[in-house]
């Protein structure tokens, strides 16, 4: 689970990490009174206004703007809070913006200059353990540094079992290129970070950047968190911080009903049980010719709910112009989910596109009977094959 920057930073600060100061609106008067308070606080007089929405590069999008005073503050907040926000990791229909999080500027000159640093924190799964990565290529896209200049990624493995130890962060802050009050105040960071992303069971933690002020304090100017869902059970308090706004609606109402779906782009939906099945059912679409709709798991014990919730769900999806249907009968029998099929069909009632079910496994050719004998539209077959076959012509090839 993603949760917006705003909710991340105060996580993030509750254990001890230094944060860029910041108050969430969510209309421009709010802002300007966040400003307002913001400045009796810090003492800032210029702001960040940044567009509080689920996905990184909103800075290239036009989702972060400077304000030299406080009528700056509420006109970007005006011109920020509802706009269709696209950047590189949103898609080309972008997301909409409903809060935004006004924030005091930090970049302000000084003594010494400012630097941007990157660092995460996620689980090395190869390695087996958590993996800080940081770099001095600080408010750029990162992939790209490490695909241009690899060298300047530094990579510090964590053993679980110690936890981190103060000579890694010590070499991390050194490895920066810091000294001084800037190096304690990186080898603190550091600490806090790791103490944060262990607590919170989060899968990935991502400050980009990190920010040396003028006057050498070390905080976070940025803050991605993901959440693992596996934990969510006994993070109360973190699981309420979703978003729904930011989820896909199809996926919200899958989740709802227990399955476990995934939107895509193609014109193919499926529904199938188990993961692996569902993986290969993709494929078999692809090689038809056609490109999945959907990734859609109903799970061991499909019945004639889950049928019904997932066929709805993939209606609802403009894009899809024929179902397949892809069950093997190993815990659950395909003549009841044979009959589940028929009975989800009759109750949603005007389907106009092509159903292909395909029934493997125990009481496979009584399924296909049920299936035959409904009467309604609904094409069966047994082998992958042919279900295959009736992919391609229903969607009008060959
Ligand atoms: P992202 O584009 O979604 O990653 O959003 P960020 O929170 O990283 O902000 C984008 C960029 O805005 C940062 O890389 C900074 O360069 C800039 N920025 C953020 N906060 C401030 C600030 O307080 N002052 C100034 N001048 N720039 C800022
Ligand atoms: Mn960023």
């Amino acid at each position: 689970m993603n949760i917006h920057e705003y909710q991340a930073k105060e996580l993030l600060k509750g254990f001890g990490v230094r944060i860029q100061e910041g108050i969430v609106a969510s209309t421009p008067q709010a802002a300007l009174e966040a400003a307002r308070q913001l400045s009796a606080e810090t003492g800032t007089k210029w702001f960040v206004v940044k567009a509080q929405i689920h996905a990184g590069g909103r800075g290239k999008g036009g989702g972060v703007k400077l304000a030299k005073n406080l009528d700056q503050v509420q006109e970007l907040s005006k011109q920020i809070l509802g706009m269709q926000l696209i950047t590189p990791q949103t898609g080309p229909e972008g997301k909409k913006v409903h809060k935004v999080l006004i924030a005091q500027d930090v970049y302000y000159p000084g003594e010494s200059p400012t630097k941007e640093f990157y660092m995460s924190i996620l689980l090395d799964r190869a390695k087996a353990c958590p993996v800080i990565i940081a770099s001095t290529e600080g408010g750029m896209d990162i992939e790209e540094v490490a695909h241009n200049t690899p060298e300047k990624i530094i990579k510090e493995w964590i053993d679980p079992s110690v936890g981190l130890q103060q000579f890694q962060a010590r070499k991390l802050a050194f490895e920066l290129g810091l000294e001084g009050e800037a190096f304690k105040e990186m080898v603190k960071f550091i600490f806090a970070l790791y103490k944060a992303y262990n607590a919170t069971d989060s899968s990935m933690f991502e400050i980009n950047p990190v920010l040396k002020t003028s006057d050498n304090k070390i905080l976070a100017v940025d803050a991605k968190v993901n959440l693992d869902d596996n934990a969510l059970y006994r993070q109360k308090a973190l699981a309420e911080m979703r978003d729904i706004n930011e989820e896909d609606p199809l996926e919200v109402e899958a989740s709802a009903s227990g399955l476990n779906y995934v939107k895509l782009d193609g014109n193919v939906g499926c529904m199938v049980n188990g993961a692996g099945l569902a993986m290969a059912t993709m494929d078999i679409i692809k090689i038809s010719g056609g490109e999945p709709a959907n990734f859609l798991d109903v799970g061991g014990g499909a019945n004639a709910q889950t049928v019904e919730a997932g066929f709805r769900i993939i209606l609802k999806d403009p894009n899809v112009k024929a179902i397949l249907i892809n069950i093997f009968g190993g815990i659950v029998r395909c003549d009841r989910v044979a009959n589940g099929v028929v009975e989800a069909y009759k109750k949603i009632g005007q389907i106009n596109i092509p159903i292909i079910v395909r029934l493997q496994g125990t009481n496979a050719e009584e399924g296909a009977k049920v299936i035959n004998e409904s009467g309604l539209k609904v094409v069966s077959a047994i082998l992958l094959k042919d279900a295959a076959q009736r992919v391609k012509e229903a969607i009008g090839g060959k």
